[in-house]
């Protein structure tokens, strides 16, 4: 069995990727081919932003957004303690300070009490000035940015939304990668949009700012790549990687409709025994990962044991609270109680999750897994 089903997918959709990518080999057009800005087309269509901006990786898609807005030494951005390394790298990468706050226990996402009252230590201690909330869309769900973009515009902060995770899904009708000021996304291969290899996308509805991506992620390019007028990266999408994706994306939605039926079969069949996600109303989820709670670390153990005897591959996510990193002891950064986070890094447990999980494999899991929960706990 499969975590993600890379294999399923493509044998389903083999002809059409096959075709995608030898139109590249052919054309020999690597780097910044047409495949490139039509993709970036239609992606600023998909999810509703003026511009998108492809690059290397989602973590370079992070950093560049910092970029933009010049954040450096001496700024405050503030970042969930539970989440992938790269939404407080790049603030460190740069010379500022991450300030860890701690999520909510029902979504993984960041508790927006916790936030204010961070914002509000770090503006009264005065040693460093607050400038961002990276703000990340944990497991495919949309953090709560209705309260996040009063708290945004309270204290005068950017909100820059990390929907590495979060691609695909939605608040209402509005799409992820649309709620910060800058969004950013990622197409590593496991994510909900993944391509065959690394991948990135930075979108904003702001002109200037995407201008200046633009010339980030290809050395800091003035009139052309050969004038420079800032330092900056090389981080461009590879076209064969640009065609890959615009394959996947016609079929992108359909995917997403599926995870969420696996989703509500796993939460029917798991929901009295162990803690679920909880989807908030109006909110949909990519379901980059299906991520419960168990009781405490031995139960943890005994489940994740249990699933590998059976083949059934099962992950962490994550085990490690990002204060406790051992990179950020050696860097400026902060950390306000994040009790919420410590608590799940010991109890949480990801399983399989993707479009082509059939309804016996999903049966399959959750025996072995409510089995596991009762034994010996
Ligand atoms: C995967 C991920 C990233 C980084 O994306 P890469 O393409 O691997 O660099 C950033 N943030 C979150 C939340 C992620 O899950």
């Amino acid at each position: 069995m499969e975590f993600r089903d890379l294999k399923k997918q493509y044998q389903l959709h083999k002809e059409e990727i096959d075709k995608a990518i030898h139109d590249v080999l052919t054309h020999a057009n690597f780097i910044m081919g047409n495949q490139v800005t039509m993709l970036e087309k239609e992606l600023e269509e998909y999810v509703g932003v003026k511009h998108c901006v492809t690059v290397a990786n989602g973590t370079d898609a992070l950093q560049l957004a910092l970029m933009t807005w010049s954040i450096g030494a001496g700024d405050a951005v503030f970042v969930p303690d539970f989440t992938f390394f790269s939404s407080g790298e790049v603030v460190s990468a740069l010379g500022a300070t991450p300030i860890f706050v701690d999520i909510d226990e029902k979504t993984y996402n960041v508790d927006t009490d916790s936030l204010e009252q961070a914002i509000i230590r770090v503006k009264e201690k005065g040693s460093l000035t607050p400038k961002v909330i990276v703000v990340v869309d944990l497991f495919g769900q949309p953090a709560n940015f209705v309260v996040i973009r009063k708290l945004a515009q309270k204290y005068g902060l950017l909100i820059l939304e990390d929907a590495a995770q979060g691609f695909g899904g939605s608040i209402g009708n509005q799409k992820a990668c649309s709620f910060g000021d800058i969004s950013t996304t990622s197409f590593f291969p496991a994510k909900p949009l993944g391509c065959y290899g690394d991948g990135g996308a930075v979108f904003t509805d702001n002109d200037e700012w995407a201008e200046l991506l633009r010339s980030f992620r290809v050395h800091g390019k003035g009139r052309d790549k050969y004038d420079n007028v800032r330092i900056g990266m090389n981080s461009r999408l590879d076209t064969i990687q640009a065609a890959v994706l615009r394959e996947k994306l016609k079929f992108f939605d359909e995917e997403i409709e599926s995870c969420n039926e696996v989703a509500k079969e796993y939460i029917k069949r798991l929901g009295e025994y162990v803690k679920t996600p909880a989807i908030l109303q109006g909110m949909r989820s990519s379901w980059a990962q299906f991520t419960v709670c168990l009781d405490n670390e031995n139960q943890r153990n005994q489940v994740m044991g249990r699933l590998k005897e059976n083949e059934i591959p099962s992950a962490i996510y994550y085990p490690k609270p990002m204060h406790k990193q051992g990179a950020f002891q050696n860097v400026l950064s902060e950390q306000y109680p994040c009790p919420v986070t410590e608590s799940i890094c010991r109890r949480c447990l990801s399983i399989p999750m993707h479009a082509y999980l059939s309804k016996d494999e999903i049966m399959q899991i959750s025996d072995i897994f409510i089995s596991a929960t009762k034994a010996g706990c």
